[in-house]
């Protein structure tokens, strides 16, 4: 596949997050090759004409220079994008990120991508950090349907293993979380000796796009069916919540996306 790189200029590099409990986003990519098919970050840069999602990135030439910033409060990167994605290999934007960042900001990074352990080092300088992996036990059919280009299972629970072992402060985002499909339960048996905390969250159907709407609607009926029916999803729910509680890990809740950002505490 052609990568199209943007390349641009940006005024500034923290963003006020609406994210509850975060008060920046930092994205010093735009765009993401892992294309995830349910992917949210394609609907809200959908103003963006660069073609089709997952087919180019738009890069900050001057993040690093940007983040030198001293920011108040939880700072997030990535929110439109994977800032460990493969560009990165080569470029190092996130690196030099990380490299020039202001180190008392509070940090917390969210990648799909083993190539985070590149970068512990870096990590290490930080006063507050926090490195979380995106794990959602895709494999077999859900993967190939859901999200065929990102890294798969093992290697992000490997990563986030490799992490907690050198000592920094960890998380596993468990998402998206389908109904009848994503089994909770072994997501966190596997990861729990090494996952500082857990943040949940359900597939957030609306925006997730038309097409994977469909494809969820064909290929696993009832998990639409839970998705769209008020009472069903409320059961689910109930269920969900109480199997974490009884898991007995640390864990922040569970945002549902009912009603916009819809955050459940355990
Ligand atoms: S890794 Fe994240 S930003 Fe990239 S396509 Fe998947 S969900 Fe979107």
């Amino acid at each position: 596949m052609n990568l199209r790189v943007i390349r641009k200029k940006a005024k500034s590099l923290y963003t006020r997050s609406r994210i509850p409990g975060v008060s920046w986003s930092v994205n010093q990519y735009v765009g993401c090759v892992f294309a995830c098919r349910y992917c949210y970050a394609r609907f809200l840069t959908r103003w963006r004409d660069y073609g089709e999602w997952g087919t180019w990135v738009e890069v900050k030439t001057n993040a690093p220079e940007l983040a030198r910033k001293r920011v108040e409060g939880k700072v997030v990167m990535s929110t439109v994008s994977d800032p460990y994605q493969p560009v990165e290999a080569e470029m190092k934007l996130t690196r030099r990120v990380l490299q020039y960042m202001d180190k008392r900001n509070e940090l917390s990074i969210l990648t799909r991508s083993p190539l985070v352990t590149r970068d512990i080092g870096l990590f290490k300088l930080f006063h507050s950090i926090e490195v979380g992996l995106t794990i959602n036990g895709f494999t077999g059919k859900e993967k190939e349907l859901f999200e065929p280009l990102a890294p798969v299972h093992r290697a992000r629970v490997s990563a986030l293993k490799e992490l907690h072992d050198a000592g920094l402060r960890t998380y596993a985002f468990v998402s998206p979380i389908i109904p009848g499909v994503s089994d909770v339960r072994a997501i966190v048996e596997e990861t729990r000796d090494f996952a500082g905390y857990y943040f949940f969250e359900v597939l957030n159907l609306r925006a997730s796009g038309r097409n994977f709407r469909r494809l969820l609607r064909e290929e696993y009926p009832e998990s639409y069916a839970v998705l769209t029916d008020e009472e069903k999803f409320r059961k689910f729910l109930r269920e969900l919540r109480e199997e974490i509680n009884r898991l007995g890990v640390r864990a922040e809740g569970i945002e549902t996306h009912q009603r916009g950002w819809e955050f459940v505490k355990l």
